[in-house]
């Protein structure tokens, strides 16, 4: 079965995880700050703090930066539902923004302004799939209105662009993300002040952590906010730096795979549009297509998984979802339902091939023939 995603580890991260084992020390430690600062060259930041998931990332990053309840804060809906949730962690109001368009679904600028009210104090953008949102644009955008501008990278590590647009970025490290450490995120702030206190949330709002104190930088701790344990651990960021030095090979891989996504889904499915046309740079994370409309898109995933290929949906908008429709009725986001309603997420990942690819392309262009035909499975 070609799996949409799949981890690709081995023999150097089973070295990584028994070295770990053989220095004795496993929680936060050296390897972790080591994987910092290695993930913050590689995305030309100055720094970055190590944290459990890109879910926590996101709730201190927005504790860091000031808000909470009677702020709002624009969010796209076509994304996880991490992104929706962290705000609400904090007391805010997640405002839900419409996609530019099925062609191109990252979060609509004039949607965002027609959203914006005297309480809006930031807007997370979301590089779905792994493409970024426009970076001036974006800029302008908040600085004009006086809004924090934060970063959703979950999709995009190893994008050098990704996590510079606004004055925070969160990126993931989960089983499926283009490299991973199980769980696991990473957060970059532009304010120095903004990283420090991030760095204080994730370690119970202490003043010094457990490593400083017995290399005797610190002697004792004062607690000044109420913090949360949001750590990293040595044994992930063991496997962090390993698949870190591999990943731009494997984005490279995903960038190629895509190419020959789009030459041939054009040609054997010329009817499935392939969004994001135009070249804007990207992490290619997921392989999103637009169905043309009126496809059983269940029978369709049926009939390719008996080809043995996985699909998935990427995502069911937030909004949709029972949790948000009881707190956040009447929410009509039109451009997001219909993309939401025709999207397939085909298999990418850079153990893939471009004779895979074919393999997919073909079998989608055998399965939408059997729904026109409508021959009987
Ligand atoms: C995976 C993902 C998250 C959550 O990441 P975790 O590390 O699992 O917490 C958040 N936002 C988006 C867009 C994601 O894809």
């Amino acid at each position: 079965m070609l799996l949409v995603a799949e981890p690709i580890l081995g023999e150097e991260e089973k070295a990584a995880l028994a070295a770990v084992i053989d220095d004795g020390w496993i929680t936060m430690g050296d390897r972790v700050r080591a994987f910092e600062q290695a993930f913050a060259e590689a995305h030309g930041a100055r720094d970055a703090v190590a944290v459990g998931s890109c879910t926590a990332g996101l709730h201190l990053v927005l504790l860091a930066l000031g808000l909470g309840p009677g702020d709002e804060v624009l969010v796209p809906s076509m994304t996880f539902v991490a992104t929706a949730n962290s705000v609400l962690y904090t007391g805010a109001t997640p405002v839900f923004v419409d996609i530019e368009g099925v062609d191109l679904p990252l979060i609509s600028p004039s949607d965002a302004a027609a959203k914006c009210t005297e309480r809006t104090k930031a807007v997370i953008l979301v590089h779905y799939a792994g493409y970024l949102p426009d970076r001036e644009a974006w800029r302008d955008f908040a600085q004009s209105r006086g809004l924090l501008l934060i970063e959703d990278a979950a999709h995009a590590a190893g994008l050098p662009q990704a996590g510079r647009i606004g004055d925070a970025a969160v990126f993931s490290f989960y089983g499926n993300k283009n490299m991973t450490t199980a769980e696991g995120g990473m957060v970059f702030a532009e304010d120095d002040a903004v990283l420090d206190t991030v760095r204080q949330l994730r370690a119970h709002g202490m003043t010094s952590g457990a490593r400083q104190r017995l290399t005797g930088h610190a002697s004792g701790y004062d607690v000044t906010m109420l913090g949360f344990n949001h750590r990293m651990d040595e044994l992930r960021a063991a496997i962090g730096l390993v698949q870190l030095a591999r990943l731009p090979a494997w984005n490279a891989t995903r960038r190629d795979l895509a190419a020959h996504y789009r030459r041939r889904l054009a040609q054997d499915c010329p009817d499935v549009v392939m969004p994001f046309a135009d070249p804007r740079p990207s992490a290619h994370h997921i392989l999103p297509v637009l169905l043309p409309a009126g496809i059983d898109r269940q029978r369709l995933a049926d009939d390719l998984r008996g080809d043995g290929v996985q699909t998935s949906v990427h995502y069911a908008p937030v909004h949709s979802f029972t949790f948000y429709r009881e707190r956040f009725p009447g929410v009509n986001l039109p451009r997001t339902e219909e993309f939401a309603r025709r999207t397939l997420s085909l298999p990418l990942h850079p153990k893939m091939g471009t004779d895979d690819v074919e393999s997919v392309t073909r079998a989608l262009a055998r399965a939408l023939a059997h729904q026109r035909e409508d021959v009987p499975q």
